[in-house]
């Protein structure tokens, strides 16, 4: 994966946690909670630019419960198994 780091404020090393925690939950039924307290990254939690930035990659697909590529979100904001529109 790569990522342009394009909130600013954040270190690189910030960055880095973000994407392990992204590559983690991406293709998981994980919970955020728990990948965050195993990166202990509770403090990303209410973090919005994280919050923002997991948006961007990954979301929760409440179909199936699992966490899909956005580039994988059909229109009815699930992932493509779960849209019935999509075959
Ligand atoms: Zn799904």
């Amino acid at each position: 994966m790569s990522h342009i780091p394009y909130f600013g404020q954040e270190t690189h090393a910030e960055l880095d946690l973000w994407n392990q925690i992204i590559y983690a939950l991406n293709g998981s039924c994980d919970s955020l909670e728990h990948q965050l307290s195993q990166h202990d990254a509770e403090h990303l939690q209410d973090h919005q630019p994280f919050l923002e930035y997991l948006d961007n990659e990954i979301f929760l697909c409440d179909g199936c419960g699992w966490w899909c590529e956005t580039s994988e979100m059909s229109d009815s904001g699930q992932c493509y198994d779960c849209d019935p529109e999509e075959e």
